[in-house]
């Protein structure tokens, strides 16, 4: 039995050894398969692209996905694809991070932020619809935590405006959302393959999309604009090529492909351990005053990226970064996702002081904290977290005579 005295007091932590927030899970057959490619005749844009690209594809039921070399460069292909500019709007969430804002001002456009809805602390549909200008050609929402946002809300208003829905699902491979998987639903959805993602590649990103015509655009944006690839020009005994638009080099190789389409062998499982560390959470720590613990719609199975909690101020003594110390000191590798992307610097200087302009997503930045989750988390890990948060919470909750 650990005693009851806090680690941050000089007590004994629950863990030694800090378990991270998010953490990647490789196993022997990723490695060889890898290596079999280092001794092939294609370390880039060869067989393995497009393998891992039908993959994907597949798995979430579009007609096309496109790779990039990172979730951010799909991000800044998928804003590109959608022919945003100067002076275009893309309505989008600070709750989230800053890639998802900064590839509309890779284009010269404005991201507009709307607010979240307090429950899921996704994009409010009805703040959108508010904030809609004649300038605004996308809607962007973020599948916050891996819980879908309300995209038949924003594909109504984009049908009515003609705007593209971009959806940033970096959170969310393997959530379904009324029944669908995510990554086929809106115009175009972009996954990350960052290795605290569901499926990691080292870096990667993908975009899927049932367009044709958003996938050709997504293809040249990756290869500097240009309408072939090398691979299909040695394939039918061509040299010339023409660029056509101005485009990026955002491939992603066939190593880091390899990597992805063996880790995609395995994602039904991840996600389906997510779920279940998910529900452990959910059981042990319900009963815990001034927490609140993610919320769940009825219409969505989230992939469970994150465990987001929140701490209630008015229930907890003390500030969040008290309690977020306190669970680093019992080695829970705590994290906060995120602060909001109006409040970075960058955004500061460049847009002026808008702090108070978007408060739920800033009151809920005040009070959260992600709690471990990644698939390789093992029973006993999951039961470190637990007790971690109930001993911290206990120390900090106004009433010490409830029990939990
Ligand atoms: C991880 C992430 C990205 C960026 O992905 P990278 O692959 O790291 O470039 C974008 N948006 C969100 C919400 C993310 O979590």
């Amino acid at each position: 039995m650990t005693s009851d005295r806090l680690a941050l007091d000089g007590g004994e932590p629950v863990r030694r050894e800090l378990l991270p927030y998010g953490r990647q899970a490789l196993t022997d057959d990723d490695i060889a398969t890898v290596v079999q490619v280092l001794r092939s005749d294609w370390l880039t844009t060869g067989p393995k692209v497009a393998e891992f690209e039908e993959a994907i594809a597949d798995f979430v039921g579009a007609a096309h996905a496109v790779s990039f070399s990172s979730g951010t460069a799909a991000l800044h292909g998928a804003v590109l694809a959608a022919g945003i500019g100067p002076g275009d709007e893309v309505i989008t969430s600070p709750l989230t991070f800053c890639a998802t804002a900064n590839c509309v001002l890779y284009q010269g456009a404005t991201p507009v932020f709307a607010d979240v809805s307090d429950d899921t602390l996704n994009l409010d549909p009805d703040d959108v619809s508010r904030r809609l200008s004649p300038r605004a050609k996308a809607i962007l929402p973020v599948d916050y935590g891996g819980h879908p946002a309300d995209l038949d809300e924003f594909l109504a208003l984009a049908d009515r405006d003609g705007l593209t829905v971009i959806e940033d699902a970096a959170h969310a491979l393997g959530a379904r959302y009324r029944g669908r998987r995510v990554g086929s639903i809106s115009h175009m959805t972009v996954f990350s393959f960052h290795p605290v993602k569901h499926v990691t590649t080292g870096e990667g990103g993908m975009v899927t999309t049932n367009d044709a015509t958003h996938a050709r655009r997504l293809r040249m944006c990756r290869n500097h604009g240009i309408d072939s690839d090398a691979r299909a020009r040695q394939a039918s005994g061509q040299w010339y090529y023409e660029m056509t638009a101005l485009g990026c080099n955002y491939r992603l190789t066939d190593i880091a492909s390899a990597l992805g389409l063996s880790q995609m062998s395995r994602l039904d499982t991840n996600v389906e351990r997510r779920r279940t560390i998910a529900r452990q959470y959910a059981g042990s720590l319900a009963a815990i005053p001034g927490l609140r613990l993610p919320h769940t719609r009825s219409d969505a199975e989230p992939a469970w990226h994150l465990y987001p909690v929140r701490v209630d101020p008015h229930i907890v003594r003390g500030e969040r970064d008290e309690i977020f110390r306190a669970l680093r000191a019992e080695g829970l590798g705590v994290n906060v996702h995120y602060i909001p992307v109006h409040l970075h610097p960058y955004y500061r200087q460049r847009f002026g002081d808008r702090s108070g302009w978007w408060p739920i997503a800033e009151q809920a930045s005040r009070e959260l904290i992600s709690l471990p989750m990644f698939h390789a988390m093992s029973d006993g890990e999951a039961q470190d977290v637990v007790a971690a948060v109930r001993k911290v919470m206990r120390h900090f909750v106004a009433d010490p005579r409830t029990s939990f």
